[in-house]
């Protein structure tokens, strides 16, 4: 069952992270190529960082390397975008715009976070409180024209697949 308590509620003991160096696009695609044969239901999974740091472009990468070949859009003004891929629910968030809780509540959010589904998260501080413990936080960074990733691994499912990705 989904432990409700606010997003980065803060470090465990099974926290773990991995650190890379993305020098192009390639690379940042390369990386969500990666880590969609990771996928689990019921992962959460935050991807945070400025404007243009390529959340929406890692998240692209993953949900087209699990096999959706339509057009994956940013879903800044929708809130959210599903995708029925590889007998996976996906759910895509983007947070940036949101400020109304209620909204959150009415839209019946929150029962998209549950052990069937995957939640990819942009923005997540953004609702803060309102969103279970990720299992893995992915922050990129601008590093000049590159970007850095680091992804932490907060939960044992969060572990488990970050143990994957390093092998
Ligand atoms: P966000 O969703 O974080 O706002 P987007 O994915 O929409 O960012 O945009 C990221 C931009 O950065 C895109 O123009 C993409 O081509 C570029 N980009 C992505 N990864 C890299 C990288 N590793 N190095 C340089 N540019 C990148
Ligand atoms: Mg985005």
């Amino acid at each position: 069952m989904t432990n409700w308590i606010p997003a980065c509620a803060g470090m465990t003991n099974k926290t773990m992270s991995y650190t890379e160096h993305l020098p192009d696009e390639a690379a940042t695609r390369t990386l969500g190529a990666r880590l969609a044969p990771l996928m689990r239901s019921g992962l959460v999974i935050f991807l945070q960082g400025d404007l243009g740091a390529g959340k929406t472009t890692l998240a692209r990468a993953l949900i087209q390397a699990l096999g959706y070949a339509g057009r994956v859009k940013s879903p800044t003004y929708t809130l959210v975008e599903l995708y029925k891929v590889s007998s996976l629910c996906l759910y895509h968030f983007d947070f940036y715009r949101f400020n109304d809780p209620q909204e959150w509540i009415d839209a019946g959010f929150r029962e998209c976070f549950n052990a069937e589904n995957i939640c990819l998260v942009e923005w997540p501080e953004r609702a803060a409180g309102l969103l279970p413990t990720p299992d893995l936080i992915i922050q990129l960074s601008h590093a000049d024209h590159a970007r850095r990733v680091k992804i932490r691994a907060d939960t044992g499912a969060g572990q488990n697949l970050l143990q994957h990705l390093q092998q």
